[in-house]
């Protein structure tokens, strides 16, 4: 069955994006990627996309969205289309955007990639063929995989075993035998050429939850798409969903966004810094008075960039291809504000 390609009704002008998951309020190192995420957009003459990734609404605390907008203001940061602006590609939270997702699965259904899984965690952990070999946990063993691939016949009316509903993943197999190769290559413009062999090091993902919610990545790789983002710069923690998101927009025959992944922010005892690191929340700098500026700054130092806090000559000087070192070093570690050590 031949199926229409899917038009994207974008702007002609490309974007680039923030699209963070708030779970908490904004700190040192993930407002780093926002900032840095600005920076390639402004100085590439993009439109700049705040996305709140909140799949799981009931994750976000109440408050804490109204709060990373703020914070994000008060650093100057502003965006042209975000929840309170809105914009022509919206609605630009991803709770608002489930029908979009499902449209979706639709399509890769129709390839014939799809199949339910009604295993536990326990059971693919325990079938598991490389229990650690990939970020999302276990390689999937293949044990609900059918023999032949074809359409699922309806998404939305799958059967239950043992009381369980179905979680939907993809098929490398199928994904291989459609795209005709078994790894997936792209050159990262920060960590430079990437190869992840298929079956090896991602095996079958689930592209929709047992809560009929779409995965993660079937939501991030369509936001980036429909919304036009042909620039995205993230936290290299993400370069192996990245491989899975091109894999989906390569299935679906759209055009790629150029992919960047910086290396993340150490808090001072070399762990990844997360919400936890109280101190450097932009809020708790807010309200002991640090000005605006100061934080510019010291994010400009911790990408090695101009010491100055005005955004306009950051934008100038910003060149994604410098980022590449930093990428190589050590991720960069956060001092205290001002004294920055490297
Ligand atoms: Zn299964």
């Amino acid at each position: 069955m031949m199926s229409s390609p899917i038009v994207l009704n974008t702007p002609e002008i490309g974007a680039g994006r923030f699209a963070p998951t708030p779970t908490g309020r904004l700190h040192l190192g993930n407002v780093r990627t926002a900032f840095i995420a600005w920076l390639g957009a402004r100085s590439s003459n993009l439109r700049t996309i705040l996305r709140i990734e909140d799949l799981d609404p009931k994750a976000i605390p109440k408050g804490c969205l109204e709060g990373v907008y703020d914070d994000l203001d008060w650093l100057g940061l502003d965006y042209d289309e975000c929840p309170r602006l809105g914009g022509p590609v919206g609605p630009y939270r991803q709770s608002e955007r489930f029908e979009q997702y499902d449209g979706i699965l639709e399509r890769l259904n129709r390839l014939g990639c799809l199949y339910p899984c009604w295993c536990s965690r326990k059971e693919v952990r325990e079938a598991a063929i490389a229990p650690h070999a990939s970020d999302e946990g276990p390689i999937y063993a293949g044990t609900c995989r059918p023999a032949q691939f074809s359409p699922v016949k309806n998404l939305n009316d799958l059967p239950k075993k043992n009381g369980r509903t179905p979680a939907l993943r993809l098929s490398v197999d199928r994904a291989i035998e459609l795209q005709g190769s078994q790894t997936v290559t792209f050159t990262d413009a920060v960590a430079g050429p990437q190869t992840f062999d298929l079956r090896k090091s991602i095996g079958d993902f689930v592209v929709r939850r047992v809560d009929g919610v779409a995965a993660y990545q079937i939501a991030c790789a369509w936001d980036d798409l429909s919304m036009g983002c042909t620039q995205v710069l993230r936290g290299n923690d993400l370069l192996p969903s990245t491989v899975r998101q091109l894999l989906v927009i390569r299935l679906l025959n759209l055009p790629e966004p150029q992919y960047g992944h910086v290396g993340l922010v150490l808090s001072a005892n070399g762990e990844r810094m997360s919400k936890r690191d109280g101190a450097t929340a932009i809020e708790e700098l807010r309200r002991t008075g640090t000005n605006p500026a100061t934080v510019i700054r010291h994010l400009a130092r911790m990408t090695g960039l101009p010491d100055t806090s005005d955004l306009d000559h950051l934008t100038d000087a910003f060149r994604i291809c410098n980022l590449r070192q930093s990428y190589f070093q050590a991720d960069v570690r956060t001092g205290s504000l001002g004294e920055n050590k490297r």
